[in-house]
């Protein structure tokens, strides 16, 4: 299954995502596919379902796979219906984003994040996130949401021209 990346400004990456109800074999097929797109693009450290024009509530990061990892990094994480219930601080982080590649973008974020979600198993669990890997969290689970980075700048001078190759 090859995925297509939705790019800005298709209306499409505006759509808000519906949540899981249940993880079948077909749903598992796709999110392995999802991984791979991940491991396809060079620098992507995460990816969430409705950039590959799939509404549902699905998330995938690595944190290992950012340019200076943070140190024990949570590594590959596929997250299903992940809410925030918790935010607190702020961080600014220069973000990409694989459905904008001309830009990225200096964003404020909370620092330190609360979530919980379900895991490929259906099981809730609950984790704790900081730095750079609340920031990877918090820009995918917008895309959930139909946002993006583009929403969340305070200037058009926190906008960077990216080199594409
Ligand atoms: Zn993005």
């Amino acid at each position: 299954m090859k995925l297509e990346i939705l790019t800005y400004p298709d209306p499409r990456l505006r759509r808000i995502s519906e949540e899981v109800k249940e993880i079948d074999g077909s749903l598992k097929k796709f999110i392995d596919a999802l991984v791979k797109t991940v491991y396809e693009k060079k620098g992507c450290v995460g990816i969430a379902a409705p950039q590959v024009n799939f509404h549902k509530r699905i998330i995938v990061v690595d944190s290992t796979r950012f340019r200076r990892p943070p140190p024990n990094p949570i590594g590959l994480q596929i997250l299903i219906n992940p809410v925030i219930i918790h935010k607190e601080g702020e961080i600014v982080f220069k973000e990409g984003c694989l459905s904008i590649p001309e830009l990225l973008a200096t964003v404020k974020r909370a620092n330190r994040i609360f979530l919980k979600a379900w895991t490929m198993e259906e099981k809730e669990i609950e984790m704790e996130l900081k730095g750079i890997e609340a920031v990877l969290i918090q820009h995918e689970i917008d895309h959930l949401d139909g946002i993006l980075f583009l929403d969340r700048i305070s200037s058009v001078t926190d906008l960077i021209p990216r080199k594409v190759k």
